[in-house]
């Protein structure tokens, strides 16, 4: 990645948009990765996802890393009009906010690089 480029967060998915040529006169109107994001939008599951996988979180000791799977079983039963996609997006908006962190093998990772066998943890 051209780490020289500008970049922001897609205020649905969470993913990183790094600047393009095509965005250059409107760049400051950018706010979505892709058309489906776009179309998407944020509903209120989205914003109760949010604060149910922070109480989630911070229901365990400060530290615990936590699996994709850790965190779709809790809401299954709980919530059900949520995907796992819709968990992701989710945890990357919260990534993004500099709330949680996602690690791959024990590392940190960027909420952009974060794929379905990574771990979340409370960002300290
Ligand atoms: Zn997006």
């Amino acid at each position: 990645m051209n780490t020289s480029l500008p970049t922001k967060t897609c205020i649905i998915c969470g993913r990183t948009i790094t600047w393009r040529k095509k965005w250059e006169r409107d760049w400051h109107n950018v706010r979505y990765c892709s058309k489906s994001c776009r179309s998407r939008g944020v509903n209120d599951t989205d914003r109760q996802l949010e604060t149910l996988v922070l109480s989630l979180l911070n229901s365990q000791p400060a530290g615990k890393q936590f699996t994709m799977n850790d965190i779709t079983s809790d809401f299954r039963s709980g919530l059900k009009p949520a995907t796992p996609d819709d968990v992701m997006h989710a945890l990357r908006r919260l990534a993004s906010d500099g709330r949680l962190e996602f690690l791959m093998n024990g590392r940190p990772t960027s909420p952009s690089a974060a794929k379905g066998n990574c771990q979340v943890r409370v960002k300290q």
